[in-house]
């Protein structure tokens, strides 16, 4: 995995560098997502959407990309196709070497279940298994998979493992959730609205844990939100608008979230 190995120095000075040397990689190396001409259509007839309509990016390694746009743009669709939860009208829609676009079901599943890692809005979690729990789910199908406590200890619940959902707090049901996602060390993490239903002390706890799987396990990470304050923490900020890309802007450096002004 490139990205940890770049990243040999510690504290600032990797922080501040790792915009040049982001640019530096995209010169030279593959992308994990190759997406042209995306489109998505829903219906037909009167009752046609047109969710994507015609999405061109590159999305690399390591990447933590915040992904904005108003409401009905196309953001969860986008995430839905590169998730493998959804299939796109027409267009190229390439994860490294698999095409996405022409995949049946069996391998789209494959796919989702070694690849990627999501966490939705909604913390999904089951009311009647611990955190460990809830997490240990996921590790005792996955191969390579990190225990379900080191998961745990990652987003800072290692405190909390065998509290029960409803003895957590919103932000701490999210953060198993984030645990649950990237326990089996998912090459990508795909976030819709991870703060949506937070305060936003709460919000900032939870951006912290995704900033740091990010940073430790190197994963590509997209995070789909309305709130235009998250940009700073990307290395990437991607705007859609009407089912397309209107923007794609690289930071100079990231914003730790802690620093974020809401
Ligand atoms: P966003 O996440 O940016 O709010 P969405 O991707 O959810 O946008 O939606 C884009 C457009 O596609 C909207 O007009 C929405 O109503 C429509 N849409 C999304 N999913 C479906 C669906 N399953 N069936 C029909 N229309 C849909
Ligand atoms: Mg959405």
């Amino acid at each position: 995995m490139r990205i940890p190995k770049i990243l040999g120095r510690s504290g600032n000075d990797r922080r501040l560098a790792r915009g040049a040397e982001e640019s530096a990689l995209h010169a030279g190396g593959d992308p994990v997502f190759r997406i042209r001409g995306l489109t998505k259509t829903y219906g037909s007839g009167l009752t046609e959407v047109r969710a994507l309509a015609g999405v061109d990016l590159d999305l690399y390694e390591g990447e933590l990309i915040v992904l904005l746009g108003p409401s009905g743009s196309g953001k969860t669709t986008f995430l839905n196709n590169i998730g493998g939860l959804d299939v796109p009208t027409s267009g190229e829609l390439r994860y490294r070497q698999l095409d996405l676009a022409a995949a049946g079901e069996d391998r789209l599943t494959q796919y989702r279940r070694i690849s990627v890692g999501f966490v939705f809005q909604f913390y999904n979690l089951i009311p009647s298994l611990t955190a460990r729990e809830n997490v240990a789910l996921i590790t005792e199908i996955a191969r390579d998979a990190m225990p379900a406590e080191a998961a745990l200890e990652m987003v800072n619940l290692g405190a909390r493992l065998d509290h029960f959902p409803a003895q957590l707090s919103g932000g701490e049901q999210q953060r198993v959730a984030i645990a649950r996602a990237i326990a089996k060390r998912p090459e990508v993490l795909l976030c819709d609205e991870p703060t949506g239903a937070l305060d936003v002390q709460t919000g900032i706890v939870v951006l912290e844990a995704i900033e740091r799987v990010n940073r430790e396990l190197g994963t590509l990470t997209v995070i789909i939100t309305h709130n235009a304050v998250m940009a700073d923490m990307a290395d990437r900020v991607i705007r859609f608008s009407d089912g397309r890309v209107q923007s794609s802007h690289q930071n100079a450096q990231r914003a730790l979230p802690s620093s974020l002004k809401w």
